[in-house]
């Protein structure tokens, strides 16, 4: 298996957001080698990482796998159904910043996604708490969001909230 590696911030643009894959590519090698490696990954290190997504190793395909404790989920072209109004703040930590410890991210408490798998199938996927949080984290990477950018308007939306008060 060839040897993962996580780019990490600053040296790498983790702000463009990954591209679609054609349901017809799923498929292919290229596509199932990513995935399998990705998931062996996250399995190798299921107690320290939340989940991985492709562009955190340098390809800009839309697939994540998230680590839900007992199981790995591969999702490829996810794109949210639902989000919940009811939010909670979590702290997060994320492998492209390692120097960073964690950040205290919002986020919505249950949300529902379709994606596909690695078998080519749409799938509708629900989650809710810590899996939840983990989900929006790989999405947020999917589309170029990192977790600094969060945290910048976490701090944006609380300093101007304490304005209004
Ligand atoms: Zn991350």
């Amino acid at each position: 298996m060839p040897l993962l590696e996580i780019k990490k911030w600053p040296g790498h643009d983790l702000r463009q957001p990954s591209l679609p894959i054609p349901p017809s590519v799923i498929g292919t090698g290229e596509v199932q080698d990513l995935i399998e490696d990705m998931k062996s990954y996250v399995d190798r290190n299921r107690y320290q990482i939340g989940g991985l997504a492709a562009n955190q190793l340098g390809f800009d395909y839309k697939i994540a796998v998230v680590n839900l404790d007992l199981d790995l989920q591969e999702m490829i072209n996810p794109r949210y159904v639902k989000l919940s109004e009811q939010k909670f703040w979590g702290f997060e930590a994320c492998l492209s910043f390692p120097r960073f410890f964690s950040f205290p991210v919002r986020r919505s408490r249950t949300i529902t996604l379709r994606a596909f798998n690695r078998f080519g199938k749409e799938i509708e996927l629900s989650f809710n708490g810590r899996r939840a949080i983990r989900v929006q984290h790989e999405m947020d990477h999917l589309n170029g969001i990192s977790i600094i950018d969060i945290r910048r308007r976490a701090r944006f939306l609380r300093e101007n909230q304490a304005a209004i008060i």
